[in-house]
Protein backbone atom coordinates (compact mmCIF):
# COMPACT_ATOMS: atom_id res chain seq x y z
CA UNK A 1 0.00 0.00 0.00
CA UNK A 2 0.92 3.33 -0.91
CA UNK A 3 -0.01 6.35 0.61
CA UNK A 4 -0.40 10.46 -1.29
CA UNK A 5 -0.75 13.50 0.72
CA UNK A 6 -1.40 16.79 -1.24
CA UNK A 7 -1.21 19.97 0.82
CA UNK A 8 -2.69 23.12 -1.02
CA UNK A 9 -0.90 25.93 1.22
CA UNK A 10 -3.41 28.00 2.98
CA UNK A 11 -6.16 26.87 0.53
CA UNK A 12 -8.96 27.01 2.96
CA UNK A 13 -10.37 30.18 4.13
CA UNK A 14 -13.39 31.96 5.47
CA UNK A 15 -16.79 33.07 3.60
CA UNK A 16 -16.39 35.91 1.59
CA UNK A 17 -18.68 38.83 1.01
CA UNK A 18 -17.11 38.80 -2.99
CA UNK A 19 -18.13 35.32 -3.83
CA UNK A 20 -21.61 35.40 -1.97
CA UNK A 21 -20.38 34.22 1.23
CA UNK A 22 -18.70 31.22 0.37
CA UNK A 23 -15.60 30.34 0.61
CA UNK A 24 -13.07 29.83 -2.31
CA UNK A 25 -13.01 26.22 -2.04
CA UNK A 26 -16.81 26.08 -2.37
CA UNK A 27 -17.11 28.01 -5.21
CA UNK A 28 -14.10 26.54 -6.85
CA UNK A 29 -15.14 23.86 -9.93
CA UNK A 30 -13.35 21.30 -8.10
CA UNK A 31 -14.49 17.35 -9.45
CA UNK A 32 -11.83 15.43 -8.60
CA UNK A 33 -11.12 17.18 -5.10
CA UNK A 34 -15.41 16.21 -4.59
CA UNK A 35 -14.41 12.31 -6.09
CA UNK A 36 -11.51 11.89 -3.01
CA UNK A 37 -14.08 13.45 -0.53
CA UNK A 38 -17.44 11.20 -2.24
CA UNK A 39 -15.20 7.97 -2.22
CA UNK A 40 -13.17 8.93 1.22
CA UNK A 41 -13.77 9.81 4.36
CA UNK A 42 -13.27 13.63 5.27
CA UNK A 43 -12.76 15.75 8.26
CA UNK A 44 -11.38 18.91 9.80
CA UNK A 45 -7.82 19.16 11.27
CA UNK A 46 -6.88 22.12 13.52
CA UNK A 47 -3.02 21.52 12.30
CA UNK A 48 -1.67 22.97 16.00
CA UNK A 49 -4.52 23.55 18.49
CA UNK A 50 -8.13 25.48 17.97
CA UNK A 51 -7.07 28.84 17.08
CA UNK A 52 -3.40 28.91 16.66
CA UNK A 53 -2.73 29.87 13.52
CA UNK A 54 0.27 28.04 11.95
CA UNK A 55 3.16 29.17 10.05
CA UNK A 56 3.85 26.35 6.64
CA UNK A 57 6.53 24.99 8.81
CA UNK A 58 4.80 24.40 12.29
CA UNK A 59 1.50 23.12 10.14
CA UNK A 60 4.15 20.78 8.09
CA UNK A 61 5.93 19.22 10.99
CA UNK A 62 2.55 18.68 12.62
CA UNK A 63 1.09 16.91 9.42
CA UNK A 64 4.45 14.60 9.37
CA UNK A 65 3.38 13.36 12.97
CA UNK A 66 5.73 15.66 14.98
CA UNK A 67 4.84 17.54 17.81
CA UNK A 68 5.57 21.30 17.17
CA UNK A 69 5.64 22.21 20.91
CA UNK A 70 8.67 19.74 21.07
CA UNK A 71 10.73 19.83 17.84
CA UNK A 72 10.30 23.24 16.13
CA UNK A 73 13.61 24.93 16.54
CA UNK A 74 12.77 28.04 14.45
CA UNK A 75 12.55 28.56 10.65
CA UNK A 76 16.06 29.38 9.23
CA UNK A 77 17.55 26.27 9.93
CA UNK A 78 14.75 24.15 8.06
CA UNK A 79 15.21 27.08 5.34
CA UNK A 80 18.78 26.60 5.03
CA UNK A 81 17.67 22.61 4.46
CA UNK A 82 15.68 23.05 1.98
CA UNK A 83 17.74 25.12 0.42
CA UNK A 84 20.14 22.59 0.00
CA UNK A 85 22.84 24.11 2.47
CA UNK A 86 24.57 21.51 4.82
CA UNK A 87 23.31 22.17 8.54
CA UNK A 88 24.67 19.97 11.22
CA UNK A 89 23.59 19.83 14.92
CA UNK A 90 25.06 22.66 16.58
CA UNK A 91 24.91 24.87 14.02
CA UNK A 92 23.07 27.81 13.87
CA UNK A 93 21.23 28.86 10.53
CA UNK A 94 19.13 32.19 9.55
CA UNK A 95 17.15 33.39 6.86
CA UNK A 96 18.58 36.68 5.21
CA UNK A 97 17.60 39.49 2.85
CA UNK A 98 20.07 41.34 0.52
CA UNK A 99 18.36 45.32 2.11
CA UNK A 100 18.84 48.85 1.67
CA UNK A 101 19.83 50.96 4.46
CA UNK A 102 21.27 54.86 4.39
CA UNK A 103 23.74 56.34 6.22
CA UNK A 104 21.93 55.77 9.85
CA UNK A 105 21.36 52.52 9.08
CA UNK A 106 17.65 52.92 8.92
CA UNK A 107 16.00 50.55 6.23
CA UNK A 108 15.37 52.06 2.86
CA UNK A 109 14.22 48.81 1.19
CA UNK A 110 14.21 45.43 2.59
CA UNK A 111 14.51 43.72 -0.15
CA UNK A 112 16.94 46.04 -2.16
CA UNK A 113 14.63 46.44 -5.18
CA UNK A 114 14.03 42.85 -5.02
CA UNK A 115 17.35 42.52 -6.38
CA UNK A 116 18.33 40.51 -9.40
CA UNK A 117 19.72 36.96 -8.26
CA UNK A 118 22.76 37.42 -11.16
CA UNK A 119 23.39 40.70 -8.89
CA UNK A 120 22.67 38.95 -5.50
CA UNK A 121 25.02 35.91 -6.29
CA UNK A 122 28.17 38.85 -7.46
CA UNK A 123 28.22 40.23 -3.55
CA UNK A 124 27.34 37.18 -2.17
CA UNK A 125 30.67 35.68 -3.94
CA UNK A 126 32.81 38.43 -1.74
CA UNK A 127 30.39 37.60 1.28
CA UNK A 128 31.64 33.82 1.42
CA UNK A 129 35.23 35.01 1.97
CA UNK A 130 34.77 37.06 5.05
CA UNK A 131 36.82 34.51 8.09
CA UNK A 132 35.94 34.51 11.40
CA UNK A 133 38.01 33.00 14.82
CA UNK A 134 36.83 29.55 15.24
CA UNK A 135 33.55 30.23 13.67
CA UNK A 136 32.56 29.07 9.78
CA UNK A 137 30.73 31.20 7.84
CA UNK A 138 28.50 30.09 4.65
CA UNK A 139 26.40 32.40 2.92
CA UNK A 140 24.29 31.42 0.34
CA UNK A 141 21.96 33.69 -1.50
CA UNK A 142 19.11 31.96 -2.98
CA UNK A 143 16.70 33.93 -5.55
CA UNK A 144 16.64 37.38 -6.02
CA UNK A 145 17.37 39.33 -2.35
CA UNK A 146 16.75 36.14 -0.23
CA UNK A 147 19.57 34.37 1.23
CA UNK A 148 21.09 31.59 4.35
CA UNK A 149 23.60 32.70 6.51
CA UNK A 150 25.10 29.53 8.55
CA UNK A 151 27.20 29.68 11.42
CA UNK A 152 29.13 26.45 12.49
CA UNK A 153 31.52 25.69 15.23
CA UNK A 154 31.34 25.15 19.06
CA UNK A 155 29.47 27.40 21.58
CA UNK A 156 26.40 28.76 19.45
CA UNK A 157 23.26 29.15 20.04
CA UNK A 158 19.88 29.70 17.98
CA UNK A 159 18.27 32.00 20.84
CA UNK A 160 19.04 35.27 19.24
CA UNK A 161 16.99 38.22 18.14
CA UNK A 162 16.95 39.47 13.83
CA UNK A 163 18.81 42.17 12.91
CA UNK A 164 15.42 42.42 10.20
CA UNK A 165 13.55 45.19 11.80
CA UNK A 166 10.83 43.66 9.98
CA UNK A 167 9.80 47.54 8.75
CA UNK A 168 11.33 50.32 6.02
CA UNK A 169 11.66 53.46 8.06
CA UNK A 170 13.02 51.55 11.23
CA UNK A 171 16.68 51.27 11.78
CA UNK A 172 18.69 48.31 11.94
CA UNK A 173 17.64 46.48 15.24
CA UNK A 174 20.84 45.10 17.23
CA UNK A 175 21.10 41.57 17.60
CA UNK A 176 20.47 40.26 21.08
CA UNK A 177 20.69 37.02 23.09
CA UNK A 178 17.36 35.63 24.03
CA UNK A 179 18.47 33.98 27.26
CA UNK A 180 20.82 34.59 29.83
CA UNK A 181 23.64 31.90 28.18
CA UNK A 182 27.41 32.24 27.61
CA UNK A 183 26.82 30.54 23.91
CA UNK A 184 23.27 33.12 23.25
CA UNK A 185 25.70 35.94 24.38
CA UNK A 186 28.33 34.88 22.10
CA UNK A 187 26.12 33.97 19.46
CA UNK A 188 24.67 37.20 19.16
CA UNK A 189 27.98 39.50 19.23
CA UNK A 190 29.42 37.25 16.22
CA UNK A 191 26.46 37.94 14.41
CA UNK A 192 26.98 41.45 14.92
CA UNK A 193 30.37 41.54 14.04
CA UNK A 194 29.60 39.41 10.88
CA UNK A 195 26.66 41.82 9.76
CA UNK A 196 29.41 44.60 10.28
CA UNK A 197 31.56 43.10 7.93
CA UNK A 198 29.22 41.99 5.41
CA UNK A 199 28.09 45.53 5.29
CA UNK A 200 31.74 46.86 5.30
CA UNK A 201 32.06 45.10 2.21
CA UNK A 202 28.74 45.58 0.59
CA UNK A 203 28.76 49.54 0.77
CA UNK A 204 31.58 50.23 -1.77
CA UNK A 205 31.36 46.62 -4.25
CA UNK A 206 31.08 47.71 -7.52
CA UNK A 207 27.56 45.82 -8.70
CA UNK A 208 26.66 48.32 -6.37
CA UNK A 209 28.15 51.25 -7.40
CA UNK A 210 26.64 49.85 -10.84
CA UNK A 211 22.93 49.50 -9.59
CA UNK A 212 23.31 53.20 -8.20
CA UNK A 213 24.51 54.68 -11.37
CA UNK A 214 21.10 52.84 -13.02
CA UNK A 215 18.80 54.15 -9.88
CA UNK A 216 18.54 50.79 -8.67
CA UNK A 217 18.72 50.17 -4.84
CA UNK A 218 21.88 49.10 -3.22
CA UNK A 219 22.20 46.17 -1.47
CA UNK A 220 24.50 47.41 1.24
CA UNK A 221 23.14 44.86 4.28
CA UNK A 222 22.06 41.94 5.08
CA UNK A 223 19.32 41.63 7.21
CA UNK A 224 18.64 38.31 9.32
CA UNK A 225 16.14 36.56 11.36
CA UNK A 226 14.63 33.12 12.09
CA UNK A 227 18.23 32.15 13.78
CA UNK A 228 17.20 27.72 14.03
CA UNK A 229 18.87 24.44 15.11
CA UNK A 230 18.62 21.69 13.32
CA UNK A 231 15.23 20.03 15.02
CA UNK A 232 15.96 16.99 16.34
CA UNK A 233 13.38 14.25 14.66
CA UNK A 234 12.72 10.28 14.13
CA UNK A 235 12.65 10.34 10.30
CA UNK A 236 9.87 8.91 8.90
CA UNK A 237 11.82 6.03 7.32
CA UNK A 238 13.06 5.27 11.29
CA UNK A 239 9.87 5.57 12.61
CA UNK A 240 8.02 3.64 10.14
CA UNK A 241 10.10 1.64 8.03
CA UNK A 242 8.99 3.61 4.51
CA UNK A 243 10.25 5.52 1.65
CA UNK A 244 9.05 9.08 1.73
CA UNK A 245 9.64 11.98 -1.30
CA UNK A 246 8.46 15.64 -1.13
CA UNK A 247 7.58 18.16 -4.16
CA UNK A 248 7.52 21.05 -3.79
CA UNK A 249 9.11 24.50 -4.62
CA UNK A 250 9.67 26.19 -1.27
CA UNK A 251 12.41 25.99 0.58
CA UNK A 252 11.13 26.27 4.12
CA UNK A 253 8.83 23.21 3.49
CA UNK A 254 11.28 21.56 1.47
CA UNK A 255 13.37 22.01 4.67
CA UNK A 256 11.06 20.67 6.84
CA UNK A 257 10.37 16.99 4.84
CA UNK A 258 14.12 16.66 4.83
CA UNK A 259 14.38 17.22 8.71
CA UNK A 260 11.49 14.58 8.12
CA UNK A 261 13.68 11.94 6.43
CA UNK A 262 12.18 12.80 3.29
CA UNK A 263 13.49 13.12 -0.16
CA UNK A 264 13.25 15.61 -1.93
CA UNK A 265 12.33 16.14 -5.77
CA UNK A 266 12.82 19.18 -7.81
CA UNK A 267 9.81 19.30 -10.79
CA UNK A 268 11.12 21.49 -13.54
CA UNK A 269 8.20 24.19 -13.71
CA UNK A 270 7.57 23.97 -10.18
CA UNK A 271 7.41 27.67 -9.14
CA UNK A 272 6.01 28.01 -6.05
CA UNK A 273 3.92 31.02 -7.76
CA UNK A 274 0.79 31.12 -9.65
CA UNK A 275 2.26 29.72 -13.22
CA UNK A 276 3.46 26.49 -11.54
CA UNK A 277 3.65 23.55 -13.86
CA UNK A 278 0.77 21.45 -12.17
CA UNK A 279 0.92 18.58 -14.80
CA UNK A 280 4.79 18.50 -14.24
CA UNK A 281 3.77 18.16 -10.54
CA UNK A 282 1.33 15.84 -11.04
CA UNK A 283 3.70 13.12 -13.25
CA UNK A 284 6.47 13.84 -10.77
CA UNK A 285 4.04 12.04 -8.19
CA UNK A 286 2.50 9.25 -9.88
CA UNK A 287 6.16 8.40 -11.01
CA UNK A 288 8.05 8.85 -7.13
CA UNK A 289 4.74 6.92 -6.09
CA UNK A 290 6.81 4.07 -7.86
CA UNK A 291 9.33 3.78 -5.75
CA UNK A 292 8.25 5.40 -2.82
CA UNK A 293 5.57 4.48 0.11
CA UNK A 294 4.61 8.10 0.83
CA UNK A 295 4.59 11.13 -1.38
CA UNK A 296 3.69 14.57 -0.55
CA UNK A 297 2.97 17.25 -2.94
CA UNK A 298 2.78 20.70 -1.74
CA UNK A 299 0.99 23.96 -4.18
CA UNK A 300 1.97 27.34 -2.67
CA UNK A 301 0.28 29.90 -4.72
CA UNK A 302 -3.17 29.23 -3.10
CA UNK A 303 -1.44 30.97 0.28
CA UNK A 304 0.02 33.54 -2.15
CA UNK A 305 -3.57 34.27 -3.77
CA UNK A 306 -4.86 35.06 -0.26
CA UNK A 307 -2.00 36.95 1.11
CA UNK A 308 -2.36 39.37 -1.58
CA UNK A 309 -6.19 39.66 -1.49
CA UNK A 310 -6.90 38.09 -4.88
CA UNK A 311 -10.16 36.29 -4.84
CA UNK A 312 -10.42 35.30 -8.65
CA UNK A 313 -6.81 34.39 -8.66
CA UNK A 314 -7.24 32.16 -5.23
CA UNK A 315 -10.56 30.16 -6.97
CA UNK A 316 -8.24 29.42 -10.01
CA UNK A 317 -5.39 28.64 -8.28
CA UNK A 318 -8.19 25.65 -6.19
CA UNK A 319 -9.09 24.77 -9.62
CA UNK A 320 -5.18 23.87 -10.89
CA UNK A 321 -4.60 22.09 -7.59
CA UNK A 322 -7.92 20.17 -8.90
CA UNK A 323 -6.76 19.24 -12.02
CA UNK A 324 -3.59 17.69 -9.99
CA UNK A 325 -5.47 15.32 -7.96
CA UNK A 326 -7.84 14.53 -11.29
CA UNK A 327 -4.24 13.54 -12.65
CA UNK A 328 -3.05 11.93 -9.89
CA UNK A 329 -6.27 9.59 -9.12
CA UNK A 330 -6.20 8.79 -12.72
CA UNK A 331 -2.89 7.81 -13.22
CA UNK A 332 -2.02 5.72 -9.91
CA UNK A 333 -2.90 2.23 -8.55
CA UNK A 334 -6.36 2.99 -6.76
CA UNK A 335 -6.76 -0.30 -5.52
CA UNK A 336 -3.82 0.22 -3.53
CA UNK A 337 -3.10 4.00 -2.89
CA UNK A 338 -4.61 6.01 -0.53
CA UNK A 339 -4.77 9.95 -1.46
CA UNK A 340 -5.19 12.61 1.22
CA UNK A 341 -5.83 16.19 0.28
CA UNK A 342 -5.73 19.02 2.90
CA UNK A 343 -4.25 22.31 3.73
CA UNK A 344 -1.63 23.24 6.26
CA UNK A 345 -3.62 26.13 7.59
CA UNK A 346 -6.39 29.03 6.47
CA UNK A 347 -5.05 31.80 4.92
CA UNK A 348 -8.08 34.56 5.13
CA UNK A 349 -8.69 36.61 1.36
CA UNK A 350 -10.19 39.02 4.10
CA UNK A 351 -7.24 39.43 6.81
CA UNK A 352 -4.78 38.54 4.17
CA UNK A 353 -3.19 36.24 7.27
CA UNK A 354 -2.86 32.89 8.50
CA UNK A 355 -5.60 32.20 10.81
CA UNK A 356 -6.29 29.30 13.25
CA UNK A 357 -9.74 28.08 11.60
CA UNK A 358 -9.40 24.10 10.99
CA UNK A 359 -8.98 23.00 7.51
CA UNK A 360 -11.00 20.38 5.54
CA UNK A 361 -9.23 16.82 4.94
CA UNK A 362 -10.52 13.75 2.50
CA UNK A 363 -8.68 10.51 2.60
CA UNK A 364 -9.92 7.97 -0.39
CA UNK A 365 -8.23 4.66 -0.92
CA UNK A 366 -9.02 0.98 -0.40
CA UNK A 367 -10.96 -0.04 3.01
CA UNK A 368 -11.64 3.45 3.94
CA UNK A 369 -14.84 3.57 5.81
CA UNK A 370 -16.91 6.51 4.20
CA UNK A 371 -19.18 8.98 4.99
CA UNK A 372 -22.14 10.68 3.09
CA UNK A 373 -19.82 14.13 2.60
CA UNK A 374 -19.85 14.45 -1.35
CA UNK A 375 -18.47 17.84 -1.06
CA UNK A 376 -14.43 19.01 -0.86
CA UNK A 377 -14.70 22.08 1.69
CA UNK A 378 -14.88 23.73 5.03
CA UNK A 379 -18.09 23.45 5.94
CA UNK A 380 -19.24 19.99 3.90
CA UNK A 381 -15.87 18.27 5.88
CA UNK A 382 -16.54 19.52 8.99
CA UNK A 383 -19.77 16.92 8.85
CA UNK A 384 -17.41 13.89 7.78
CA UNK A 385 -16.76 10.76 9.51
CA UNK A 386 -13.17 11.48 10.32
CA UNK A 387 -14.67 14.25 12.70
CA UNK A 388 -11.97 17.09 13.97
CA UNK A 389 -8.46 16.06 14.36
CA UNK A 390 -5.38 17.27 15.10
CA UNK A 391 -2.68 17.99 12.61
CA UNK A 392 -0.09 15.38 14.47
CA UNK A 393 -3.03 12.97 13.61
CA UNK A 394 -2.63 12.28 10.42
CA UNK A 395 0.07 10.64 9.76
CA UNK A 396 -0.37 7.61 12.14
CA UNK A 397 -4.02 7.75 10.58
CA UNK A 398 -2.40 6.97 7.26
CA UNK A 399 0.84 4.77 8.36
CA UNK A 400 -2.09 2.77 9.92
CA UNK A 401 -3.72 2.22 6.45
CA UNK A 402 -0.63 1.22 5.25
CA UNK A 403 -0.02 -0.87 8.09
CA UNK A 404 2.76 0.25 8.95
CA UNK A 405 2.02 1.03 12.74
CA UNK A 406 2.32 -1.32 15.87
CA UNK A 407 -0.06 -1.92 17.98
CA UNK A 408 -0.16 -0.06 21.46
CA UNK A 409 -0.55 -2.88 24.15
CA UNK A 410 -0.86 -6.56 24.26
ZN1 LIG B 1 1.54 27.50 4.40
Amino acid sequence: MKAVIVIGDGMADRPVRELGGKTPLEVAKKPSLNWVAKTGVCGVIDLIAPGVPPGSDTAHLALLGYDVFKTYTGRGALEALGSGVDIQPGDVAFRCNFATVDDNFTVVDRRAGRIETQDASELARDLKKVRLKKIQVTFKNTVQHRGILLLSGPGLSARVSDSDPHKIGKRVSEVHPLDDTVEAKRTAKIVEELLQRFHEILKNHPVNAERKKKGLFSANIVLCRGAGALPDLTTLPRQYGIQAAAINAVPLVGGVCKAAGMSLINVRGATGSYDTDIEAKADATIQAVKSHDLVLVHVKASDIASHDGKVQQKVRMIEKIDDMVGRIVKNVDMGETFVAVTADHTTSLLTREHEGDPVPVAITGPCVRTDDIEEFSERACARGGLGRMRGIDLMPTLMNFLGKTEKFGA
